[in-house]
């Protein structure tokens, strides 16, 4: 098997969304929405 697995999201984890403190939610940024992100952008470094 090839490394496509996916990961949840760190961001949202894996909701798709991220609560905000005003209250709400707001799409995540991490993830576009889907919940889940590939391992090598999930390991990705500035
Ligand atoms: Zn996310």
């Amino acid at each position: 098997m090839k490394h496509t697995e996916q990961t949840a999201c760190p961001y949202c984890e894996g909701h798709g969304y991220v609560q905000l403190l005003l209250g709400g939610s707001e799409t995540c940024y991490g993830c576009l929405g889907t919940g889940a992100v590939q391992k090598e952008q999930a390991v990705s470094k500035n």
